[in-house]
């Protein structure tokens, strides 16, 4: 079965920051998000994913539709951060969307607001260029507002924007009907076993969770000449 192919979209990069406040900034925020969505959908599911930047790059917003329609993906998810004076959270489709993208919508919309508690600022429509240019079902969210108190300081838990990551990839995962390739850990990964991980003989760290192992392992793929994971 070819795999269905899934371009994230971390809003803004290089020298656009996006929206910025309380020390904070849209552009770094996004991407961490858009990176839990891509490692955990390719550690967990059948699926390709690419993003439109992998670091603080600058993309214009038609570069971005252009990866996506010469890559021929199936599905584009574009993350923000709201400012502007509200607080919680929205998804947008493109004024012209079809039945399949508000499906889309739906499924992605849903699955966030169960996992965040702030306000649902609902379901909605918009002429973004992101949207327009993309010839498959695009969907963008405003994930709480850079610029409230209260969402501010969510923002600044990693908790949360693992949560909002998470909501992303249930929602395209219900969508698509699509299961887990690896189950829950097997029972021997439970227990008390832990891993020790060391890169270039330094120990960064050590895990008792199969998934936080593999993360680290992926995240210094590139860049260690040496990976070792010692059971413990
Ligand atoms: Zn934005």
């Amino acid at each position: 079965m070819e795999k269905v192919k899934i371009m994230i979209d971390p809003g803004h990069g290089g020298r656009d920051p996006g929206a910025v406040a309380n020390g904070l900034q849209e552009k770094n925020l996004v991407l961490t998000i858009a990176k839990h969505i891509q490692q955990t959908l390719l550690q967990n599911y059948h699926v390709d994913v690419r993003m439109t930047r992998e670091r603080d790059t600058f993309v214009s917003l038609e570069g971005r539709a252009e990866l996506a329609n010469a890559w021929g993906a199936d599905y584009f998810l574009s993350i923000h951060i709201n400012a502007g004076g509200g607080s919680g959270f929205e998804t947008f489709t493109f004024t012209k969307a079809g039945s399949k993208t508000k499906e889309y919508q739906k499924a992605v919309h849903e699955e966030i607001a169960t996992r965040l508690y702030e306000k649902d600022r609902g379901m909605k429509e918009a002429n973004f260029a992101v949207l327009r240019s993309t010839r498959m079902p695009a969907v963008l969210t405003e994930n709480l507002f850079i610029d409230h108190p209260k969402d501010s300081l969510r923002l600044k838990d990693a908790t949360v924007l693992k949560a909002i990551a998470q909501g992303h990839v249930n929602g395209l995962m219900k969508l698509l009907r699509l299961t887990p390739t690896r189950t829950s850990p097997a029972p021997a990964f439970k227990g008390e076993r832990a891993y020790r991980i060391l890169i270039n003989d330094k120990q960064i760290g050590a895990y008792k969770e199969t998934e936080n192992v593999l993360a680290q392992v992926e995240q210094h793929l590139k860049t260690a000449t040496k990976i070792e994971v010692q059971q413990l």
